[in-house]
C-alpha cells in the first residue's frame, strides 16, 4: 500500500490537457472510423498522468494553453470581422490599394482616399 502511494505521489497526475484529451478521446470513440484514435488519445492521457518526468508533462501543458489562447485570438478576430461584415464594406482605393471602410446600405457613394486624396465612386 505504501507503494502504491509514493507511485502515485511521485507521478505527474491529472492536468488540464490529459483531461481534454480524455474528452477528445471519448467523443471519437462514438464512431466506428475515429474509435482507434480515440482510444490512443485515452492511452496518452493516462500515460501523461502516470509519468515522472513532471517538467516536460508541464512544458506540453504550457504549449497547449498557449495554443488555446491563439485560437481564441484568431476567433474573436474573426468574429469581430464578421460583425463589422454586417455594418461595414472594405473598399479598395485604385491608385493606391488603400483599403477603405465605407457604411452599407447607403447606395452609390464618392468616396476620398484618406492616403491619396483620389476621389471614386462605389457601391456600398
Ligand atoms: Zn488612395
Amino acid at each position: 500500500m505504501n507503494k502504491f502511494n509514493s507511485f502515485f505521489k511521485s507521478s505527474y497526475g491529472w492536468d488540464f490537457l490529459s483531461k481534454y484529451l480524455v474528452i477528445l478521446g471519448l467523443v471519437l470513440t462514438l464512431t466506428r472510423y475515429t474509435i482507434t484514435l480515440g482510444l490512443l488519445l485515452m492511452i496518452v492521457a493516462t500515460l501523461r498522468s502516470f509519468s515522472k518526468n513532471k517538467s516536460k508533462r508541464y512544458r506540453e501543458l504550457l504549449t497547449f494553453e498557449n495554443f488555446l489562447i491563439k485560437l481564441k485570438q484568431k476567433l474573436n478576430l474573426y468574429k469581430n470581422k464578421f460583425q463589422q461584415n454586417k455594418t461595414y464594406k472594405i473598399l479598395t482605393c485604385p491608385t493606391c490599394s488603400q483599403k477603405l471602410r465605407v457604411p452599407r446600405k447607403k447606395g452609390h457613394i464618392t468616396i476620398t482616399c484618406k492616403k491619396c486624396g483620389k476621389k471614386f465612386e462605389g457601391k456600398s
